[in-house]
């Protein structure tokens, strides 16, 4: 179809590229018009479609992340930190948009995406799934009511054995949702992994504590403690086709919006 919107997948054949191939492909109003993947990967050169395990979209995974992007209306990246700022700041040279699924990244690589964000629309999420956006709400809402003299929280997460930073880019949304609903910043409350002789737990630290195995795709709860009672939000994802039809969502919901930084709470209505 001539108006429909052109989509670029990097790390097309990573374990989320696959998946959002798979969604872009099942869902109205966009195409696959392009896919890279690291250069040297013994995928380039193949059909993006079949490494997805789909049918062949006439689409061959390509090494050369430039041309690519220059010839797609939005981007879907779900690769590493380093490789995820490069593409954002061709992005904003070509003037396509993006949608940004990769966790990890430190701070001077968050502010390159905010600067691409000044020129195109960005819309970044550690967790594109409807159910954490929702999480990630509620978890801002009960910390403003459970106070920290009263309740400890600690966020708890679990992924599988392949996953490369700890904690999750979720698990680090959920703690800085919990530490607005306080009306402090995270880092000032931010404890990570217990270990050894801690001493007491002081009032107002907000915790990780992090699991990794097998294939579980993600799982996290937020644990309000007091004494006598617990209040524990958890959401856990059965399949990573969660957070592709959000990315895509995502990149249909970019058409048309001003250049700046969004996160899927605006995709999804929550947030002006
Ligand atoms: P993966 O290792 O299976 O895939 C990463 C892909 O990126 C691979 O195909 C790799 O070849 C490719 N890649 C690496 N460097 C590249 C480069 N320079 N140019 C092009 N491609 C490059 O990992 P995954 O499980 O798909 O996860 C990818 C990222 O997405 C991680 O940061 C993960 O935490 C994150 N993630 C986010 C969400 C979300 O909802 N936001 C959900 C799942 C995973």
């Amino acid at each position: 179809m001539a108006n429909e919107l052109k989509v670029g997948v990097v790390g097309g054949s990573g374990r989320m590229g696959q998946m959002v191939v798979a969604q872009v492909t099942e869902t109205d109003g966009c195409a696959v018009f392009g896919g890279v993947d690291m250069p040297g990967q013994d995928v380039v050169g193949k059909d993006i479609g079949v490494v997805a395990g789909i049918e062949p979209l006439g689409v061959s995974i390509g090494q050369d992340a430039a041309a690519m992007i220059a010839g797609v209306d939005v981007v879907i990246d779900f690769t590493v930190p380093e490789a995820t700022v490069e593409h954002s700041r061709l992005a904003a040279q070509a003037g396509a948009a993006m949608v940004i699924g990769t966790t990890g990244l430190n701070k001077e690589q968050a502010g390159v995406i905010e600067a691409a964000a000044r020129h195109v629309p960005i819309v970044w999420a550690p967790n594109m799934s409807v159910g954490v956006t929702l999480l990630l709400a509620l978890t801002e809402q009960v910390a403003s009511i459970l106070g920290p003299n009263e309740y400890d929280i600690d966020v708890v997460e679990m992924h599988h054995k392949h996953k490369i930073d700890a904690p999750s880019g979720t698990a680090l949304g959920l703690g800085h949702a919990a530490a607005a609903g306080r009306g402090v910043e995270l880092d000032s409350v931010y404890k990570a992994a217990r270990d050894g002789i801690t001493g007491a737990r002081p009032d107002g630290e907000i915790g990780f504590a992090v699991l990794r195995g097998g294939d579980v795709v993600g799982e996290h709860s937020v644990i309000y403690a007091g004494d006598g009672e617990r209040v524990v939000l958890t959401h856990k994802a059965g399949s990573r086709k969660v957070f592709a039809a959000g990315a895509v969502r995502a990149a249909l919901w970019t058409q048309g919006r001003k250049a700046g930084l969004y996160n899927m709470r605006h995709v999804l209505g929550f947030e002006d």
